[in-house]
């Protein structure tokens, strides 16, 4: 296993863990690009978003959620979030495990791209 998420998912690279359950992991971005810099993973090993199955879409559903639950208890609920999944080389995906980035604390870019 060398994909450095399963990893952490292992607790074989320690990371501090926000939260997690029998389906899902979150833990801070090493190199946060904002205050609140969030990583929300799957503990399956999905590649990228264009490897979802039908079958996922109720863990999609539920990272979703407690990336809303996560900007609730980092007080960033009121001034406002995004949530990121880069898919692939042009997107800038460098992990090939499906993640979503909780990005909020500061005024964010106006540039999707
Ligand atoms: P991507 O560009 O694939 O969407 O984002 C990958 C993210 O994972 C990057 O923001 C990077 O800083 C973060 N990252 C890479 N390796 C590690 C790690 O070992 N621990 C943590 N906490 N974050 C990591
Ligand atoms: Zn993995």
């Amino acid at each position: 296993m060398d994909c450095i998420f399963c990893q952490i998912v292992a607790g074989k690279v320690p990371s501090q863990i926000l939260y997690q359950d029998e389906e899902i992991v979150a833990f801070p971005d090493i190199r946060p690009l904002a205050p609140t810099h969030v990583l929300i993973i799957p503990k399956k090993h999905i590649p990228s978003l264009a490897h979802l199955s039908e079958a996922d879409l109720p863990v999609m559903g539920r990272m979703v959620k407690l990336a809303n639950q996560l900007a609730q208890r980092g007080g960033i609920s009121q001034s406002g979030y995004r949530l990121v999944i880069n898919c692939g080389g042009d997107a800038g995906q460098i992990v090939p495990h499906l993640h979503l980035h909780l990005l909020g604390g500061r005024r964010l870019s106006d540039a999707l791209g």
